[in-house]
């Protein structure tokens, strides 16, 4: 199946369409106003939070290791939560094989 972006679609080519799309922006026309500048999450307070993970001791208590990615990546500390779930995520993103002409 084609990408959405492939797809093809209908033209808008009645008055009747264009009244319905602007029914539904609410009569708004033209271009949308940027995006507010919000970071995609907060950092971590926490100071020790990824920090690698060369030694076995884990720097603060509480601590999570959370092993590299399968491209090689070293293993680093997390503060538990969402911290561990984000990297634990990235490192199983990472580890998805490459196809290939270059995607994932
Ligand atoms: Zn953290």
């Amino acid at each position: 199946m084609r990408p959405r972006a492939q797809r093809p679609r209908l033209p808008e080519t009645s008055a009747r369409q264009r009244k319905a799309r602007l029914a539904w922006n609410g009569g708004m026309t033209g271009e949308s106003r940027p995006p507010a500048p919000v970071a995609p999450f907060e950092a971590c307070p926490v100071t020790c939070c990824g920090t690698p993970a060369d030694d076995q001791a884990p720097p603060g208590g509480g601590m999570v290791q959370v092993a590299g990615a399968a491209d090689g990546a070293d293993a680093h500390w997390y503060c538990p939560g969402r911290c561990t779930v984000l990297a634990r995520t990235r490192a199983e993103l990472r580890a998805v094989p490459v196809r290939p002409g270059g995607v994932r």
